[in-house]
């Protein structure tokens, strides 16, 4: 078996068996780039080894000592001899670039007999600063010695002979050498004098360093899996530490902060590539490189553009100037901001580099993000005091003053201040504090709960189920460890991590709003999944149809009722003692559901909208705080021991489960009918206006076929009534049902006789089909996923493999009833990247989401359609 592979036999695309850098030095070599010569032993072997370690002897070691004889015959210098001497260095290089993650020996093939021949043809200072720096990698990675000891031993003998060590005479360079030497026996260990032993233990150790606790943690963050391994790369070394005719550095073809098309980055004279990165010299800019040397600048302006063009992208290259001749020693697409990813893709694009759908591919999703929300800056990030973390409920990121009430967020807002919101958790009666808000920070709820969905909604940064915090309203104060904050203290929420901090820190945005735009038009040509949003303000629905919204999937009619005054009518009428009570309530609401819906379907003009019937169960609109009662009872001149009693009797023990949706319907009418009545009402204006408005009315958790049947059969009697009562012919309308139980999927075929189109909420799906709250879920969901329980909460991403098995049935079952009927998803997972492939994947015919989450899922339904053309997306960017 080929255990090893020289570079002039790899290409770019070995990259799962020689590593990222052995393709791409393979695939340079290839290209006829001056690349020094070398080989790769492949991620292979790294696993083999690491399961059995007698491999090494038995059938790796033979493969590496051809492997360097065909070197040493190909760069006609030796591995053992003291003349004319071939050194090499030694580095990892996974399938997936983990910069600094792994480790690097450099000068292998150094002994104390070889270092003196190498004084002949370099410099004496040279020859044992190479050597220097081999012990001190080798002790490092070989046997984790810490760096620092040598630092330390080399600093002390140039204190005590009074000089820099590049003016040693050769016997003080032994000495020290001698010392180094003696710091590995402190550590009860040897280093090898035989270049093939020291190659074999650095294989080895960069074999085990796929193992370190760097790299682990690198892999968890960017899901890279174990199983992949790390290859080697061996390669003769040149000298960027010869004088000042060489150098060293790493440059970006193209910015990767902003994006601009100009040469990015650093180059140090006389100094290896660690040099650069250990940060002890300042590097210089990359164009000054043009005056000092000049042939050498010319030589790597050119090979960045032949690597540029050959990759179709930004490259990050890594070269080494040796007596002035450019040696390049690593290129890989070059990391970069979003804001950077998208100048570079379009760029690109333009300049006849790529096509339209491979940039399409060269941004995720996540990017879009973080391109229409602030971010917090980077650099002032790492310095800043994380305090908790929760679940990223909204991304985004905002600083302010914390509060514990929605009164004290309008009181502080009032004075010019910022807020953040800080509560256990939220409920509707909170909603004009979280409007005034910077961000909200719940200590319970997921994903889905009250906070999630309202700031998501809001585009209002948002962390909730941040179980660390103790939050105690009453006395304004919430504890977090150690650590106790009052009303009015700082903090910092970043929405898109869950990242809560301490005190402030300065968020920048990308302003780059006409080429975003640019990309997303290229992604609706592209796109079959359509992308409607979850709205029902004016301000949200404006927001949608800034972002591109094709419709509206959902406008749930309980947001409409939040408002103090509609609150209030609400309340009036769930508690009212006579019909006439009820009724007045009900007029007053109609009046206001009236000018809602007339708004909203001028913001919304010709596009589709959902509206959907009341859904929470009715306790949700109901105080519960004996002062909060109080004040109720007065304001409907009631007593507040009675009001407290009827409170109590509607609270139920399982209420997700419970007098909610459709239920609520079928007890209560006179809901439904009055907001069907609003809307058909509002309608007649719009018709009189000329307005073309085909309505789209959606009952929820509909889990029998006869519910279905009499919800409907007495929204068409009122609807019909309506029509007749004000003189006006009837226009066509949709009534649809939500698919967002178990029973309602399995049972499709038969719903779909009745419904005109579904939606399905995959909210309430998920957890009637797991049994878990989508409210609770915050206090669990982490241990799960930490223990590999779970691989995420799957209010966040579509658990395929059940809610999402029952949700292909359920399309599989309506289409064979109605094969024409527009199916939609409008549960959050609805806006989510990975989800929006599944559901492409099952002809659903759009996905609704927040606001804010639009951008996003135009970039991911057009990905889905790429991937289904077989147009390859990048795993990593
Ligand atoms: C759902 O359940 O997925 C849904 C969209 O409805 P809601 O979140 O309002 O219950
Ligand atoms: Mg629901």
């Amino acid at each position: 078996m080929q255990f090893i592979y020289d570079f002039e036999e790899g290409r770019r695309t070995d990259k799962a068996l020689l590593g990222g850098k052995g393709a791409n030095l393979a695939e340079m070599t290839h290209l006829g780039l001056p690349v020094p010569p070398g080989f790769t032993i492949t991620t292979e072997c790294c696993m083999t080894y690491l399961k059995e370690e007698t491999f090494f002897d038995t059938q790796l070691k033979k493969q590496i000592l051809e492997a360097i004889q065909r070197l040493e015959e190909k760069t006609n210098k030796s591995f053992t001899s003291r003349e004319s001497l071939l050194l090499v260095s030694v580095r990892s290089g996974a399938k997936f670039s983990m910069p600094g993650m792994m480790d690097t020996i450099l000068n292998l093939g150094l002994n104390d007999q070889r270092v003196r021949g190498f004084t002949r043809t370099t410099s004496l200072a040279f020859a044992y600063d190479c050597y220097r720096r081999l012990l001190q990698m080798y002790g490092d990675v070989v046997f984790g010695i810490p760096k620092e000891e040598f630092y330390e031993l080399l600093e002390k003998k140039e204190q005590a002979l009074g000089k820099p060590a590049d003016s040693f005479f050769l016997n003080e360079q032994e000495e020290l050498i001698a010392l180094y030497k003696q710091q590995f026996i402190a550590h009860q260990r040897v280093f090898p004098q035989d270049p093939f032993e020291q190659l074999f233990e650095a294989t080895k150790a960069v074999f085990r360093s796929w193992n370190n606790q760097r790299a682990k943690v690198y892999r968890e963050l960017n899901h890279i899996p174990y199983h992949l391994g790390t290859a080697v790369n061996i390669q003769s070394m040149v000298f960027g530490n010869s004088g000042n005719q060489s150098g060293t550095g790493v440059v970006f073809t193209r910015n990767p902060a902003t994006g601009e098309h100009v040469l990015f980055g650093e180059f140090l004279l006389n100094a290896q590539g660690e040099d650069v990165v250990a940060g002890i010299r300042t590097p210089e800019p990359i164009a000054d490189l043009k005056e000092k040397l000049p042939t050498a600048y010319a030589d790597f302006v050119h090979y960045a553009q032949v690597l540029e063009d050959h990759y179709k992208d930004m490259q990050d290259i890594e070269f080494t100037i040796e007596n002035g001749q450019l040696y390049i020693l690593q290129t890989r697409d070059g990391k970069r901001t979003a804001k950077a990813a998208l100048t570079i893709a379009l760029d690109l694009v333009t300049e006849g580099v790529i096509t339209k759908e491979t940039a399409l591919t060269r941004i995720s999703p996540e990017m879009i993000d973080q391109l229409i929300h602030p971010i917090f800056d980077e650099q002032a990030i790492k310095e800043a005091r994380l305090i908790a973390t929760g679940l990223p409920a909204s991304p985004g990121a905002a600083t302010g003053v914390v509060v514990f009430t929605a009164d004290a967020a309008k009181e502080f807002h009032n004075t010019g201040k910022k807020v953040i919101l800080v509560r256990q958790e939220t409920s509707p009666e909170d909603i004009e504090g979280m409007v005034v808000s910077e961000a909200i920070v719940t200590s319970r709820g997921g994903m889905t709960s009250h906070a999630a969905v309202v700031a998501r909604g809001m585009g209002t940064c948002c962390i909730t189920g941040c179980e660390a915090l103790t939050v105690d309203e009453q006395n304004k104060q919430v504890k977090c460890g150690e650590l106790v904050l009052t009303e009015g203290d700082i903090l910092s929420v970043d929405g898109t991590s869950g990242n809560l901090f301490l005190n402030e820190i300065p968020t920048v945005i990308a302003e780059n709003n006409d080429d975003l735009q640019r990309l997303l038009a290229w992604a609706d040509e592209v796109a079959e999944l359509r992308v409607r949003a979850n709205a029902e303000t004016v301000l949200d629905l404006t927001t949608a149809m800034d972002f591109g919204a094709t419709g509206i999937g959902l406008a749930r009619t309980e947001h409409m009722f939040f408002g103090a005054e509609r609150v209030l009518e609400m309340r009036r009428l769930i508690l009212a003692d006579s019909d006439q009570e009820a009724q007045d309530a009900l007029d007053r609401l109609v009046t206001f559901q009236q000018e809602d819906f007339y708004q909203m379907y001028q913001t919304v003009q010709d596009k589709p909208m959902v509206i959907r019937l009341l859904d929470p169960p009715m306790h949700e609109f109901l105080p519960h705080e004996p002062n909060e009662i109080r004040q109720l009872a007065r304001k409907l001149g009631k007593s507040p021991l009675v009001v407290e009693e009827q409170i109590r009797r509607l609270q139920e023990t399982n209420p997700m489960l419970g007098h909610r949706g459709c239920r609520l319907g079928i007890t209560t009418p006179a809901i439904y009918q009055m907001q069907v009545c609003a809307i058909f009402t509002s309608i007649f204006r719009l018709l009189d206006e000329g307005q073309t408005i085909v309505p789209e009315i959606m009952i929820p958790l509909i889990a029998e076929e006869e519910e279905l049947l009499h919800v409907k059969q007495f929204l068409i009697e009122t609807i019909d009534a309506l029509f007749e009562e004000a003189g006006i012919e009837p226009i066509s309308y949709e009534i649809g049902t939500m698919i967002e139980l178990p029973r309602a999927c399995l049972i499709a075929d038969d719903l779909a006789q009745e419904a005109d189109f579904f939606s399905f909420g995959t909210n309430d799906l998920t957890q009637m089909t797991y049994g878990f709250s989508r409210d609770d879920i915050g206090k669990f969901i982490n241990s799960y996923t930490e223990k590999k329980i779970m691989k995420s909460d799957p209010f966040q991403h579509l658990d395929q493999k059940g809610v999402g098995a029952l949700i292909r049935i359920a399309v599989e079952k309506a289409r064979q009833t109605k094969p024409g009927m527009l199916i939609g998803v409008c549960g959050e997972v609805g806006g989510d990247p990975e989800s929006i492939a599944f559901f492409a994947e099952i002809g659903v015919d759009y996905v609704s989401c927040s606001p804010f989450r639009i951008p996003a899922a135009r970039l991911a339904v057009a990905q889905a359609a790429l991937a289904n053309k077989k147009v390859p997306i990048p795993v990593t960017q």
